[in-house]
């Protein structure tokens, strides 16, 4: 079976197809989500299938609207409802106990779900004329780079799924920012996306953002979010941030150590380094954030096989990206 790709006047057709039981990748402002009807226990089970995907990292569930909130999670907390008016529709996911409507093959055995309104019109429409909650993980093969266009979608998930939905590139480029509540006024920051935690103050007594944000959580170890155990994001080729204090000092390492197949991955405003191959990625943590996947896949088509990634700000905004890079990485910096 061919996937096909539909265009945003067949969103009525996509919306059938979610009804019953099949698999929909469809354009989010983060990344293409594959979307399922979180309800449906053996449509969840195909998304795990057609993604590889670990059965213990669960799938964050998207509505249409904020008043849907209470029909997916059993207790929502002023803080959420705050949260929501705030940042919803957009890239933030709360974690709240769930309803015994989201079967445990979708929260991944977990009491508890994940849930997020999108921003980008397509998803809403088609969720709401879907008519049901809809879980939608990232719609990449599991441990590659999330899709930010239905073209990387296809390169993944072509006869896996039944369609995709084109909706052009993803305006954010990372995932949601997740968060879950550890009393009712402390939001603990598991995913950081475009909004910060400093984004997040305003609206909370404290923000706690998870070590594993930061380092490599151990394999055995209990951590506060699934998704943290896992290695995500990387292409095939082998990604080495470079933490310097100069452009001078990096190029000057990374002519040392290059051979035949490496590449550099730069901020715009960086010059060339003479000899190397060179993408780039932007200055800015929103630039980097919409560009750095896209780049992710384009150096594995260049044929890279060791990657000099000029490392970006772990602060504020530009977390998100600094986070996916290390993930990528395995957490394994080169400090200058
Ligand atoms: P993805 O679907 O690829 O965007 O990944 C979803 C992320 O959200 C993973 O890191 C999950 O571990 C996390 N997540 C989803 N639901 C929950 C939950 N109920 N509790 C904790 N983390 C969650
Ligand atoms: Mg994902």
């Amino acid at each position: 079976m061919r996937t096909k790709r539909l265009s945003m006047a067949d969103i009525p057709e996509a919306a059938a197809l979610l009804r019953k039981g099949e698999l929909v990748a469809f354009p989010t402002e983060t990344v293409y989500g594959l979307g399922a009807d979180a309800c449906n226990a053996d449509a969840v089970r195909a998304v795990f299938a057609a993604k590889g995907r670990p059965a213990d990292n669960p799938l964050i569930v998207h509505i249409a609207e904020t008043a849907q909130i209470g029909s997916v999670a059993r207790e929502v907390p002023p803080i959420a409802l705050r949260l929501a008016e705030a940042f919803w529709p957009g890239p933030l996911t709360m974690v709240l106990p769930k309803r015994d409507c989201i079967p445990e093959v979708t929260s991944g055995g977990l009491d508890t779900v994940g849930i997020r309104l999108p921003a980008h019109p397509a998803a809403r429409t088609l969720i709401r004329e879907a008519g049901c909650p809809v879980a939608a993980p990232s719609a990449n093969r599991s441990g590659r780079p999330s899709p930010t266009t239905a073209r990387h979608v296809l390169d993944d998930m072509d006869g896996r799924i039944a369609a995709v939905l084109d909706g052009g590139q993803c305006e954010v480029g990372v995932e949601s920012t997740v968060i879950c509540f550890d009393d009712p006024e402390t939001i603990h920051v598991l995913r950081p996306g475009l909004i910060c935690a400093e984004e997040l103050l305003p609206y909370a007594g404290a923000v706690y953002v998870d070590p594993a944000v930061f380092e490599q959580a151990a394999p055995d170890a209990k951590v506060a979010s699934p998704g943290m155990k896992y290695k995500h994001y990387a292409p095939r080729a082998r990604i080495l941030p470079v933490e310097a204090d100069s452009f001078d000092g990096y190029a000057a390492y990374v002519r040392a150590h290059a051979d035949a197949h490496t590449w550099c991955l730069l901020f715009d405003t960086d010059p060339e380094v003479p000899g190397i191959p060179c993408m780039r990625y932007g200055d800015d943590g929103a630039r980097q954030a919409h560009d750095l996947f896209c780049r992710f896949r384009e150096l594995d088509a260049a044929g890279a096989v060791t990657v000099y990634v000029r490392c970006p700000s772990s602060q504020g905004r530009s977390l998100g990206v600094y986070n996916r890079l290390m993930r990528a990485a395995g957490f394994e910096v080169i400090h200058l």
